[in-house]
């Protein structure tokens, strides 16, 4: 999705979405053209004595539409910063507040796995919501009965704020996953379970939530608005169960575990020739290899790389003119999670796996540390499918696999997993194009899965 920065509030980026700038002109028209409806409402909830006069013609419903759209996006940001301010205090940092289509997205790096850390992140959105929606209640009437034209003007914005927000909150409370209140309703759940079996349940009521909202909204009420909402929540209570299940199953298992080691590693020169790399991964089916120059790393080259060169020149490009320098690396002894998580973030399919030097293993240059493996998106599925097909034997047998020494040695694998090791599974997926680009497709379904 595209989407313009406009600014920041407590260091989170603040990002609007390209269907935001869509949907807010048609917010503004859709409130404008029901500008005597919302009077009338104003009138019943409030006892408000309003009256638009010359507001009510011409383009002016459609500026007031326009303040009142305005309006509610700044309460759905206001909403989405009262979750991040709270997760900053348990120490979470945001990645940032996107608005769009269906409101607003905070984007979380990690998720809390205490129930109180998420029940509290949960509930603050929806509390600011009211609080916000109370201070517009109060807006509504520090004006006098009869306050004139652009009096009005405001009352009608303050008072529309003061119904939506409140309405926000409840909505934003309904159990449907990943709404608030599915992750109210986890956080409950998690108290006396485990965290993955309470996501598993928040998000089949979600689903089930989501399907009745959809119906409803498509076949009652005729709202196909409604009906999105219902889509996405659905979706969103999908990924969000896959990312958990994922994280349960890779439970304790490491990089070192499902990493093809370094001596097995298949390497390139820098020097090679395009068509000598081609050549290569067409014998040995691989679809990337880490580039070397001296005996030191110094890239990652794809088969992506080498398609971006012409037929006719590929005996004259070299792999270090094709190749990538930013390399993403990882420690061998972080969690196979955070290795699928950091290729999900950086959108790559391959991690080289560097002895950790530093306190921060994760952002190592290799001249920081040596090789010690290359960890690919299809060794995680295929470690994924062994240990969901065997159940949690299987991870404990993945995870046995690997070397326990205390010292980190370079030299990878033990016997017993060079039968069943990673790069002899993936040569069978050699018949499609790219397997680990396949698996990207797979399991990318949606990067806003740890969110709000
Ligand atoms: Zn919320």
């Amino acid at each position: 999705m595209r989407s313009f920065r406009i600014g920041s509030v407590f260091g989170i980026p603040i990002q609007l979405d390209l269907t935001f700038l869509l949907v807010l002109p048609l917010f503004a028209y859709l409130i404008g053209a029901q500008t005597g409806l919302w009077v009338d409402t104003l009138g019943q909830v409030f006892g408000t004595t309003i009256s638009l006069g010359s507001l009510g013609e011409g383009v002016s419903p459609y500026l007031l539409g326009l303040a009142a759209a305005i309006g509610l996006f700044a309460s759905v940001l206001l909403h989405e910063l009262g979750h991040s301010v709270v997760a900053m205090r348990y120490g979470y940092p945001i990645e940032s507040i996107t608005l769009w289509l269906f409101g607003g997205i905070a984007s979380f790096r990690e998720m809390p796995e205490n129930w109180k850390q998420e029940l509290a992140i949960a509930i603050a959105g929806p509390v600011v919501s009211v609080l916000v929606g109370v201070v517009c209640y109060l807006g509504v009437f520090v004006l006098p009965a009869d306050p004139g034209a652009a009096g009005s003007a405001f009352v009608f914005v303050v008072g529309y704020l003061a119904i939506t927000n409140v309405a926000l909150a409840v909505f934003n409370l309904l159990p449907g996953f990943p709404m608030d209140g599915g992750r109210v309703l986890r956080a409950l759940l998690a108290r006396n379970r485990p965290y993955a079996r309470a996501t598993q349940i928040a998000a089949e009521v979600g689903k089930l939530f989501a399907i009745v909202l959809g119906l409803g909204g498509l076949f009652l009420l005729n709202n196909i608005f409604l009906a999105g909402v219902a889509l996405f929540i659905y979706i969103g209570a999908s990924s969000e169960a896959q990312q958990t299940v994922m994280k349960a199953a890779f439970e304790g298992v490491r990089v070192r575990d499902v990493m093809t080691p370094a001596d097995r590693v298949s390497v390139v020169q820098a020097t090679d020739s395009v068509a000598t790399l081609l050549d290569k991964m067409f014998t040995e089916r691989h679809t990337g290899y880490p580039v070397v120059r001296d005996g030191q790393v110094v890239g990652l080259v794809t088969l992506e790389d080498a398609r971006s060169v012409r037929e006719v020149e590929r005996d004259a490009y070299r792999v270090e003119e094709v190749m990538t320098t930013d390399l993403v690396t990882i420690g061998p002894d972080e969690e196979a999670m955070t290795a699928l998580t950091q290729m999900q973030s950086n959108r790559v399919g391959r991690l080289l796996v560097v002895r950790s030097v530093g306190p921060d293993a994760g952002g190592l240059s290799t001249d920081d540390g040596s090789l010690v493996g290359l960890i690919t998106r299809t060794d995680l599925m295929t470690a994924l499918n062994v240990i969901q097909t065997t159940g949690s034997e299987g991870a404990r047998a993945v995870r046995q696999t690997g070397p326990e020494p205390p010292g980190e040695t370079g030299d990878g694998g033990t016997t017993d997993r060079r039968d069943q090791g990673p790069s002899e599974r993936r040569t069978t997926d050699s018949s499609r194009s790219d397997p680990d680009r396949f698996s990207d497709r797979q399991t990318d379904g949606g990067d806003d899965d740890r969110s709000y």
